[in-house]
């Protein structure tokens, strides 16, 4: 039967098709009934290629980008033959309803569905889904697609999807079997869920730090749909969870969003109660982190929605759950396609209302704050802007002098002196809700149970000064960019040291094979003062480069670096360049761990760290193999968050003290800190909760757990930590450091050793931190360094490159690289 239905789909293929009875079914197209195998990526893409090709007046197709193992991102355009035919009119009258685009908007009232698929890789079933949507919709729902463009992503997350599949198929039997224990539902490290660095590209809508992000955002910007799903998987033993959300909802939210949503729900009720589906709405998935695929969309005016379906990674093609049922692929595929086409016949019948409340959203006149200000370093500056063009919000220069508002930095109304290299953001723009989410200094928190961090301010996350004023700041239009510097045959050049564009030079230089030194002490030379963490470039310690003068110039150019040129190594105020204080620069080998035992989005975070943002050579190492390889070909080793117990076995911890004692260095990031607290020839010791909290923790009524439990978390706050900016790991900071902390585990000062940062009072400017877990925080340790032997461990219990967001952390990790405890020496 299969083989028949393959001829005919070749023999019928190539002649035009274009009745809807003549469309391939998913069953027939993939030669199985769909939902009884797992299709692979390029077979989804192929049946949807397929499709459009049958009727080409119904669907357009189109690649919108790659992944970084260069599988094609596309979209699909589903509607009726005049609104394919006018996509281009509706696209644009859409923006102009909203004000993004000038121009008068002739009022069609076509609602704009955006459907996105499998951005989680192992919660497999949806792109499954997706393709049934496909048909189901040009089959038997052309009535909803004459006022409605349905814009389908089959698959946000092919490497991850493939990931999981190709596992999948090498590993299930034949047939399947349900049997929980089987290897087939239970994935190996790192599962399919995140893309190829290992991020969660459903915590990235506004960071955009991935490609697959940074690409759907430009095509999502220019489209701006009503009504937004994020299609999901949860764990085997859950019903089905579609809208209305659960608390907390940001209060960028309108009224009508929040209704809207519930009768969107209700429309999926009507069709799981008629089939006896079990599902939820209003709890756990709340709406308040601003860069889930829901929350994104609703910031930007769309009924932006999760719905999760009982299943993942662990379900394959069916498993026995703990409620005595066979959970199978067919019943998930089917669940997502009801919920789908559900929405678009609430899209349908209420495209008129959908317009106008969507035009509503963008009146951003009545906002609190009307300006957000910023100064600071100019490369700090450059990088925010860099994000804003990605959600494509305008920002100018200031033409005030003196600002008035909330002081970011004291968490206190204030005033900031500035100049026209200020940046203005203003809030009365189309994108003014997501501004207010994004800059606002503490968001409102309707409640304190939320599924994810609740602070993410983007001055504290930038290290910029700031004020968000009630009255509107005036400003202009940006000024030109700086021009580029030609440098002169001299003695030597330096540049400043604050941040990731000075680490990426530095990168750059080693590896062109320079010579460079970085100043332990401050010095003035040619009247100018450089401070500690300043890059030396000198002639003579390059003699080895080819061209020095023409490549150095490259290289600066190319990653427009300022430098500062001086005529001679007799310093005005001490050191000298060739001072003891003024230090070679290690071409630093380096290694992290990943595998079992590393959190995957830690190591990923590094990985793509190193490859994608520093451009630093990086050597991964699985920990399975971390007894035997020889640590000696390595200056550093980084141990990513993650669970250690099973790696740093007794031998395995005598190997890496061993090697530390003879100089290498280890970096150990946020939980792998619990592999040397309160262990032997170490000074890092836990802070613990007081007794009488945990006393009371005991009287807790049941129905309180969950609420009382949360008196222990910080889920995600920024404090302001002291910097003891002498240190070489935090050369380039000022002598206070606002962090973002993710968990309430603390650890005292250390006795030997240096505190780098620590707390030393536990004001909380932004987000959520419990009163008991606050109770334990002040006197503890952000960033510390400990000597052993001629090596050292280095200790960050705030994660800096936590979702790659908060930049302004960054710096913390290059030092510890190259600059603390520098032994320059050959392996
Ligand atoms: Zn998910």
């Amino acid at each position: 039967m299969q083989k028949l239905i393959l001829v005919l789909i070749v023999v019928f293929g190539s002649f035009p098709l274009t009745t809807a009875q003549t469309i391939s079914s998913p069953s027939d197209f993939l030669g199985y009934e769909i939902g009884t195998q797992f299709s692979r990526n390029h077979q989804v893409i192929d049946y949807f290629k397929t499709v459009e090709k049958q009727v080409p007046n119904q669907v357009k197709l189109e690649t919108y980008g790659k992944t970084n193992e260069r599988r094609g991102l596309y979209l699909a355009y589903i509607s009726s033959e005049e609104n394919i035919k006018n996509l281009e009119t509706i696209r644009e009258n859409n923006l102009k309803n909203i004000g993004l685009l000038d121009g008068e908007s002739s009022a069609d009232d076509i609602a704009i569905v955006w459907l996105s698929y499998n951005v989680h890789g192992n919660e497999a079933s949806s792109s499954e889904a997706a393709m049934l949507t496909l048909f189901k919709l040009l089959t038997e729902k052309q009535e909803w697609l004459k006022n409605t463009v349905v814009i389908i992503d089959p698959s946000m997350n092919p490497d991850g999807r493939d990931r999981y599949i190709n596992w999948y198929n090498e590993t299930a039997s034949q047939p399947y079997d349900i049997d929980r224990q089987a290897s087939e539902h239970n994935e190996p490290w790192p599962g399919g869920r995140p893309n190829h660095y290992l991020f969660d590209l459903n915590r990235d809508w506004v960071w955009a730090s991935q490609v697959e992000t940074q690409q759907r955002l430009e095509v999502y910007n220019k489209w701006m749909p009503h009504v937004h799903v994020d299609f999901h998987e949860q764990g085997i033993n859950e019903p089905y969870y579609f809208a209305p959300a659960a608390e907390p909802f940001h209060e960028v939210i309108t009224d009508w969003q929040r209704d809207f949503q519930t009768e969107i729900g209700k429309n999926h009720a009507k069709y799981f109660d008629a089939e006896g589906w079990l599902f939820f709405t209003r709890e756990r998935f709340d709406l308040f982190y601003p860069s889930y695929g829901d929350t994104y969309p609703t910031f930007m005016g769309a009924m932006g929605m999760t719905y999760e379906q009982g299943g993942h990674g662990m379900a394959g093609l069916g498993i026995f759950n703990d409620e005595g049922h066979v959970l199978t692929l067919v019943e998930r595929l089917t669940h997502h396609t009801t919920s789908g086409l559900s929405t678009v016949e609430m899209a349908s019948k209420n495209a008129k209302q959908l317009n106008t409340e969507f035009a509503k959203f963008f009146d951003n006149s009545n906002l609190k704050y009307k300006s957000y200000v910023l100064k600071g370093n100019e490369d700090k500056l450059n990088s925010l802007k860099t994000l804003l063009n990605k959600h494509h919000i305008t920002f100018e220069n200031a033409t005030a002098s003196k600002v008035s508002g909330m002081n970011y930095a004291t968490g206190k109304q204030g005033s900031l002196n500035i100049d026209s290299r200020a940046l203005v953001v203003h809030a009365n723009q189309p994108k003014g809700k997501m501004v207010k989410a994004l800059f606002e200094p503490n968001a409102k928190l309707s409640d304190s149970l939320t599924y994810d961090i609740t602070a993410w301010s983007l001055p504290y996350a930038y290290g910029l000064e700031a004020m968000a004023s009630t009255t509107k700041i005036p400003s202009e239009e940006l000024l030109s960019k700086k021009e580029l510097q030609t440098l002169t045959d001299t003695y030597g050049y330096v540049s400043k040291w604050n941040s990731m564009d000075d680490a990426q030079f530095l990168a750059a230089l080693l590896k062109h094979n320079f010579k460079v030194r970085f100043t332990e002490k401050p010095f003035t030379s040619n009247n100018n003062k450089f401070e500690r963490g300043s890059l030396i470039i000198t002639k003579g310690d390059n003699k080895h480069i080819k061209n020095f003068l023409e490549t150095l110039n490259t290289i600066a150019q190319e990653q427009a670096q300022h430098l500062t040129q001086i005529n001679s190594g007799f310093s005005q105020t001490t050191p000298d360049i060739g001072s003891p204080d003024i230090k070679l620069v290690n071409n630093q080998k380096v290694a992290v761990l990943s595998g079992e035992g590393t959190s995957s989005l830690s190591y990923g975070e590094v990985w793509h760290f190193f490859e994608q943002q520093l451009h630093y050579p990086l050597t991964s190492i699985n920990t399975d193999d971390f007894g035997s390889i020889n640590l000696d070909k390595y200056h550093v080793l980084i141990l990513p968050n993650g669970n250690y117990r099973k790696v740093f076995t007794e031998d395995n911890m005598t190997k890496l003290k061993d090697w530390v004692r003879a100089g290498g260095k280890v970096i150990a990031i946020d939980g792998a800190l619990r592999s040397f607290a309160g262990k032997d020839n170490f000074s890092l010791n836990y802070k613990k909760q007081e007794d009488d909290v945990k006393k009371k923790d005991n009287l807790t009524a049941y129905a309180d757990r969950e609420r009382e439990y949360s008196n222990n978390l910080i889920t995600g706050a920024i404090f302001n930590a002291k910097v003891d900016n002498t240190h070489p790991m935090a050369f380039g900071y000022d002598d206070n450091y606002f962090t973002l902390k993710l968990g309430s585990t603390a650890y005292s000062l250390l006795d030997s050793g240096y505190n780098v940062a620590y707390l030393n009072n536990t004001k909380v400017y932004s987000g959520f931190a419990g009163q008991n877990a606050l109770k334990s925080l002040d006197q503890t340790l952000v960033f510390g360094e400990e000597h052993m032997g001629n090596g050292s461990f280095i200790y960050m219990v705030d994660n800096t490159l936590f979702r790659s967001f908060w930049e302004n952390g960054k710096l913390f990790l290059v030092n510890s690289i190259f600059m603390v405890n520098n032994n320059a020496y050959e392996l």
